[in-house]
């Protein structure tokens, strides 16, 4: 067993504290990346996603996990088990020191985790505290103008990786 911690980076143009809608614990953000196989190393050709709130019962019985998958080219099986509490939101600090902000922790058996993709779902705060919901960064970027605050916000040059963390 191998726990993963998904790092995030971005840089962000007068906006701070840049994390999944409800919280880096939303219940219902979504998370895509694609699973290497442990056993034959076969990368799964579509991302698959996870989420808090969607468990299905591990093979073995024994508890949730969030999801349950065979390798498609050995049959290997292998899951993915979420463990909330550790993440932060990425702040402007992160972004101009050129930091990875922790998100969520990846309990993987049999898979390793490969090639995060940015979807929906994020929200994010001005610097002069306007609050913005439901950004969508599947395209890479995002770009507003706070109209109460008067400045230009930008979100753009998002990074992830997954980095082996301690239990
Ligand atoms: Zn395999």
């Amino acid at each position: 067993m191998v726990n993963y911690m998904l790092m995030i980076a971005a840089e962000l143009e007068n906006l701070t504290d840049l994390q999944p809608q409800g919280g880096c614990d939303d219940p219902n953000f979504t998370y895509y990346f694609k699973l290497k196989c442990g056993n034959c190393g076969e990368v799964t050709q579509k991302e698959t996603c996870v989420s808090l709130n969607e468990t299905v019962p591990s093979a073995k019985g024994k508890s949730d996990v969030h999801l349950a998958q065979k390798c498609k080219f050995c049959s290997r099986e292998g899951t993915v088990t979420m463990i909330t509490g550790r993440g932060s939101p990425l702040t402007q600090d992160h972004a101009e020191a050129g930091k990875h902000a922790p998100l969520m922790l990846f309990d993987f058996r049999g898979f390793e985790p490969v090639d995060f993709v940015f979807g929906s779902g994020w929200k994010a705060e001005s610097i002069r505290g306007t609050k913005f919901h439901d950004i969508d960064l599947s395209g890479g970027e995002f770009a507003e103008y706070d109209e109460k605050g008067e400045c230009p916000v930008m979100i753009s040059n998002l990074r992830a990786t997954f980095n082996v963390a301690k239990p």
